[in-house]
């Protein structure tokens, strides 16, 4: 499915670049752009732009209506395609290699930046796409209210929240926490670095009670910055000989959350379960949880930070966006006309 994005990606040009964006800024006013409002964008006559929608359509990143008016939406293909554009331009990564993930709710595939010396490795990073809005994120449903007629808009919404909820938590968490390295972000995704080793739930450690106590050791650090991971699990957890990493974060509560002690408690008993079922080792997870309720001094809070504070809920995002003037990163865009070097190791 990414595959068919990727190859149509390579045949977009400055111009359908433009297009897309347009019709991604007017999605926040429209469920179907008007022709007319993406003129504005394209600085096309109109039976050039009418040529580019059309081969647009033809390559699946727009969809068309024609009744009651002809308008243009865009669905996560194209917002794909504008994200990875936007990563080119930055010099973030220069290459797309093979999936290695797909979640409940994202795409993950490997991602190549070219050295800037020219003997040096290429670095390999992780590009997550979000995929919220789609399936079932918790928080659509109640930003949905907070919407206010812009139902059609909330995919797009839910997806780009999550991006940057998980970005701007890794960047506050990392390094203290054992997290993988967060590079850059863009809309709905974000590109970070390689997790070591592999999926907890797929692999048997030598030597589990040591991965448990640094497991139990890292909830505690994240607790103690008034953090909770909030789908802590065997599948959200890597382990090499270097230690683990926790990943997928978008999720995340504060201390202050309503749930936060429940939330708490069930992120220590997914992991005491596995360790349970897969190793047989036991252990009390209320004792866990009060230990860490009683004598975690906060020492390192970030919750105060505004950047973890604004985005703490989806309300607040939801007012946050609905208040914004223009939406998208059009602005500060520049669009290069060459494919350039774009290029794919499959
Ligand atoms: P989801 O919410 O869809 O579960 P995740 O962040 O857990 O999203 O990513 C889905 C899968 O992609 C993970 O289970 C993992 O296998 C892989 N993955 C995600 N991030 C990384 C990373 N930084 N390094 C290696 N693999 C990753
Ligand atoms: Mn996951």
């Amino acid at each position: 499915m990414f595959d068919d994005t990727l190859k149509v990606f390579k045949e977009l040009t400055k111009k359908d670049f433009r297009i897309l964006t347009g019709i991604e800024i007017e999605m926040k006013n429209w469920e179907w752009v008007p022709v007319p409002d993406l003129q504005r964008y394209a600085e096309l006559p109109a039976e050039k732009l009418t040529y580019h929608l059309e081969r647009l359509r033809r390559k699946k990143m727009v969809v068309r209506t024609l009744d009651p008016y002809e308008g243009y939406k865009i669905y996560f293909e194209a917002y794909d395609a504008l994200a990875l554009n936007t990563y080119v331009q930055r010099k973030t990564f220069s290459a797309v290699g093979s999936e290695i993930g797909v979640g409940k709710e994202s795409v993950v595939v490997e991602v190549l930046k070219n050295p800037e010396i020219e003997i040096a490795k290429p670095e390999v990073f992780v590009l997550k796409l979000h995929r919220e809005g789609r399936t079932s994120f918790k928080q659509v449903k109640r930003t949905r209210e907070h919407l206010a007629g812009k139902e059609h808009f909330s995919w797009i919404y839910a997806a780009r929240l999550a991006a940057n909820r998980e970005f701007t938590i890794m960047k506050k968490l990392y390094p203290d926490i054992s997290i993988p390295k967060p590079i850059d972000q863009n809309r709905h995704t974000i590109v970070m670095e390689v997790a070591k080793g592999s999926e907890l739930s797929k692999t048997k450690v030598l030597d589990p009670e040591w991965y448990l106590d640094e497991i139990l050791r890292q909830i505690r650090l994240i607790y103690s910055k008034g953090i909770i991971h909030n789908d802590l699990s065997e599948y959200n957890i890597f382990v090499s000989d270097e230690g683990v990493q926790i990943i997928d974060w978008p999720q995340y509560i504060t201390k202050d959350h309503p749930q936060a002690e429940e939330l708490l408690r069930r992120d220590i008993e997914n992991v005491l379960n596995h360790f349970s079922k897969k190793y047989m080792i036991k252990k009390d997870v209320d004792e866990i949880l009060k230990d860490i309720l009683k004598n975690t001094a906060f020492d390192s809070d970030i919750t105060g930070d505004p950047e973890v504070g604004n985005l703490a809920t989806a309300e607040d995002a939801a007012k946050a966006i609905n208040a914004a003037p223009a939406f998208g990163d059009f602005e500060e865009e520049t669009f290069s006309e060459e494919d350039d070097d774009f290029t794919f190791r499959n």
